[in-house]
């Protein structure tokens, strides 16, 4: 019934139909069984390169979740995400991330830290900095090479507790970035709230840059805000060369998106990052310099 209806790309979310209740009762049930009887056996996690503009090299890769049903259908997580907050189940998501994503890292390269998703609903229900010391101790990651995104949401549980928890991440060594800064929820309260040391510019700003007038200005104001908060911004849903010299234009000096790597199966990330350097080597040679 409702499961039928979702789309199975999860790598176009913009494009689907939201999914109803019927489907999202269906969801929460899946997911229960999939999290807490299949001792999460049926998601695997894809990672998605973030480019550092002045040293032309990837600095990191986003852990991003994946979830296949038993029947081979693929559910997206701008689909299951939000039923696992609102259902108190995104904690086994994340802790279960969490730990892959740091497992993983520690075979790639010293210079890739390994960006991983964190519900705010999350940091309100488990002891995060707990959480993350145990990762780190279990792979071995330097604390440096983890960073942690957090989703920019107008209810933050229990701000408080966040901003603690944040304030010990940071002294461990960990980066903190809001994720999805600018997508209209209260961007610049949360980030004077909360001791960020990184944001993420929403896709949907990268999207208007080129085809909405207002687009460059509002970007050139949120990235002012941040530079003068002391924050380094990384500018998502990078899809075009015309979004790249726009971002690039503005001072934006690390990116990541379609333009330079889809998220890929751990096998495949060395590849993608050779890719994604020899690209952006490409887009920031001099006009007519020979290749
Ligand atoms: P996000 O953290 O903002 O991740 C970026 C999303 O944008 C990813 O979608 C990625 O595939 C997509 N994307 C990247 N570049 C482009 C581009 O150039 N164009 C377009 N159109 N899309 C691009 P994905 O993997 O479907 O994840 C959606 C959201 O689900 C994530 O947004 C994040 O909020 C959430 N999520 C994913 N994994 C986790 C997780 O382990 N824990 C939690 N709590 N949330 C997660
Ligand atoms: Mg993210
Ligand atoms: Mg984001
Ligand atoms: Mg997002």
């Amino acid at each position: 019934r409702g499961i039928t209806r979702l789309a199975l790309s999860p790598e176009a979310p913009a494009e689907r139909a939201p999914v109803d209740i019927a489907g999202r009762m269906t969801l929460h049930n899946l997911l229960r069984e999939a999290l807490l009887t299949a001792g999460c056996n049926p998601f695997h996690l894809h990672f998605q390169p973030i480019l550092d503009l002045p040293s032309g090299r990837v600095m990191a890769f986003e852990a991003l979740v994946r979830w296949t049903l038993l029947d081979g259908q693929r559910v997206a997580p701008s689909d299951f995400v939000p039923v696992a907050e609102q259902s108190g189940l995104v904690p086994h998501i994340d802790r279960w991330v969490l730990m892959q994503a740091c497992r993983a890292a520690c075979s790639w390269p010293e210079a890739w830290a390994v960006s991983v998703n964190m519900s705010p609903a999350t940091v309100a229900l488990l002891d995060v900095v707990e959480l993350v010391q145990e990762a780190l101790a279990v792979s071995g990651l330097p604390p440096s090479r983890l960073r942690l995104e957090i989703t920019e949401t107008m209810q933050v549980p229990n701000p408080q507790r966040m901003s603690e928890a944040m304030q010990a991440l940071r002294a461990l060594g960990v980066t903190v970035a809001l994720d999805d800064f600018g997508n209209g929820y209260a961007s610049v309260t949360n980030l004077r709230r909360f001791p960020f040391n990184a944001v993420k510019l929403d896709r949907s700003l990268t999207a208007g840059l080129g085809t909405d007038r207002q687009a460059l200005p509002v970007v050139r104001a949120m990235l002012d805000l941040t530079q003068a908060l002391g924050l380094r911004a990384v500018a998502e849903g990078v899809e075009t060369d015309g979004q790249f010299r726009l971002l690039h234009g503005l001072g934006v000096s690390r990116m990541q998106g379609f333009l330079f790597g889809h998220p890929v199966p751990e096998e495949e990330v060395v590849q993608t990052a050779s890719e994604a350097e020899t690209l952006l080597a490409a887009l920031l040679r001099p006009e007519g310099a020979p290749g």
